[in-house]
């Protein structure tokens, strides 16, 4: 019997209203006619949002003022909606290259503006809450999709100091807004792991400390108390995939500083999910977690929630690898020896940064077996060898494209050489190229080298992995990713 109560009490805390899930779920159902179609990716620019925010000047219930101007004098908007005496405050991307939640912003302007069976929680929120929306803090940053803003100064250390234009607009704002509540929102590394779980972390969530001592004051207490609630729902969509962000107190950010003057602040990062680099799936958990939280604030219904939950929430770790070879042997100074590579692939802006291609490295070597792979091979048996550059330079790329591929790997090889410039840094051919002369590279495996190798069962060739992706080599064609060209 003691036994049974015991378990009663550690299940009881997850338990979710039902009537709070099927609200969820229909917004979920419902959330492809909310979606913000002109935006499908996340490399927009100001450019795209401006015009999609000045449309909502004439829609009812909503306010759009122009806040103030970046550093480049683009327009940082803040816009309004509703009518009540609670206030809540959303800012999105004062990191340019992190746009996950903006995009969740603009469906939830969709949301907003429409009709449909969830009208009853529309006028609710419309009556309790007033909620005021800042997307893209950094502009800037934004439009060359880089983290700080031209200054090249972190926005999120300048809450004290306020020197960039952004940081001190964002400081004005909450002066004059004294939200009760606060959504500081951002993306994260896709590469964290909930606790030591192989599961990636597609959402973080952090009530920021107010002091080094961690403590609880009243206010962060509502806000852990919210995000209880929040993770116990959008658990039920994402079932191990939230974790909670470090909680170590940061003097110079907005969080720790809003949290300490009295709005209940919560910090929502957007991470990874397998299959999902434009992270649209993650945009829509943004969009039910932050619909969620207006209901539960507006019907103060998070006063209720178990602290105890958030505390139990698995923080951030890093167990997570874009790529894992396992089981290999390998052949180095005279000695085999079995080894399993780790593998990362950072994403490069190209174009105008208007796209990426990625670039790959090894990250780690040796027994991995703590570490997952979103991608993972087991190559017991499996022989692996670093990939060479082929001696006789290419004057074309129309001649490298000739190349019997299968062929230029059994003898080794996953590099050319071409005499001509061009002008691109990758290329989806299955091969990378280097202009003029090869680079100086060593040809053992080891941190950070390039990760281009021909994996062999026996005498025959298994796999080709050209810049950190996996090939067939008999069909070598990139799904995702690319080879490089190295200048
Ligand atoms: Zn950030």
């Amino acid at each position: 019997m003691l036994k049974f109560i015991l378990k009663l009490i550690l299940i009881f805390p997850m338990i979710t209203s039902a009537q709070d899930l099927d609200f969820l779920k229909s917004l979920n159902q419902q959330y492809d006619s909310y979606r913000e179609k002109d935006i499908n990716h996340r490399r927009f620019k100001h450019s795209d949002i401006k015009p999609i925010i000045t449309s909502l000047e004439d829609k009812k219930f909503f306010t759009v003022k122009k806040a103030g101007v970046s550093a480049e004098k683009r327009e940082i908007y803040l816009i309004s909606w509703g009518e009540g005496p609670v206030k809540v405050f959303l800012w999105s991307q004062m990191h340019g290259d992190e746009p996950t939640a903006t995009m969740a912003l603009f469906d939830i302007f969709n949301f907003l503006k429409a009709a449909d069976s969830l009208n009853d929680f529309r006028k609710l929120i419309q009556d309790k809450l007033t909620i005021y929306f800042m997307p893209m803090v950094n502009p800037d940053g934004a439009e060359v999709y880089q983290r700080r803003n031209i200054f090249d100064i972190d926005i999120n250390r300048d809450a004290v100091r306020k020197q960039t234009p952004e940081g001190e607009l964002l400081m004005n704002v909450f002066d004059s807004l004294k939200a009760d509540f606060g959504f500081n929102l951002h993306d994260q590394s896709t590469r964290y792991s909930v606790g030591n779980s192989s599961k990636p972390v597609t959402l973080s969530f952090l009530a920021p400390t107010v002091d080094y001592e961690k403590s609880v004051s009243p206010v962060r207490e509502d806000a852990i108390k919210l995000i209880s609630g929040i993770y116990k729902n959008i658990s039920h969509f994402i079932p191990g995939h939230i974790a909670k962000y470090t909680d170590d107190f940061e003097p110079r950010a907005f969080g720790d500083n809003f949290q300490k003057m009295g709005t209940r602040t919560i910090l929502i990062e957007s991470g990874g999910y397998k299959d999902d680099p434009e992270k649209q799936l993650i945009r829509k958990m943004n969009y039910l977690s932050l619909l969620y939280a207006f209901k539960s604030i507006a019907e103060k219904t998070y006063k209720n929630e178990d602290p105890g939950v958030y505390e139990k929430i698995p923080f951030n770790e890093e167990f997570i690898m874009d790529l894992i070879l396992r089981n290999l042997k390998y052949k180095n100074a005279g000695y085999e020896y079995l080894i399993d590579i780790g593998i990362n692939r950072e994403e490069e802006n190209n174009n105008d940064a208007k796209d990426f291609y990625y670039k790959s490295a090894v990250e780690d070597v040796g027994d991995l077996s703590v570490f997952y792979g979103y991608e993972e091979y087991d190559l017991k048996g499996m022989e692996i060898t670093v990939g060479k550059t082929y001696p006789k330079p290419f004057n074309s790329l129309q001649e490298i494209e000739k190349l019997n591929f299968a062929e230029f790997y059994q003898e080794g090889y996953t590099n050319v050489v071409l005499t001509k410039k061009g002008s691109t840094s990758f290329t989806k051919l299955p091969v990378n190229i280097f202009y003029k002369t090869a680079e100086d590279e060593s040809l053992n495996i080891k941190l950070e080298a390039k990760a281009n190798f021909i994996i062999k069962k026996d005498k025959e060739i298994k796999f080709v992995v050209i810049n950190g992706f996996v090939l067939n080599p008999s069909k070598p064609q990139f799904k995702t990713g690319n080879a490089l060209i190295v200048k």
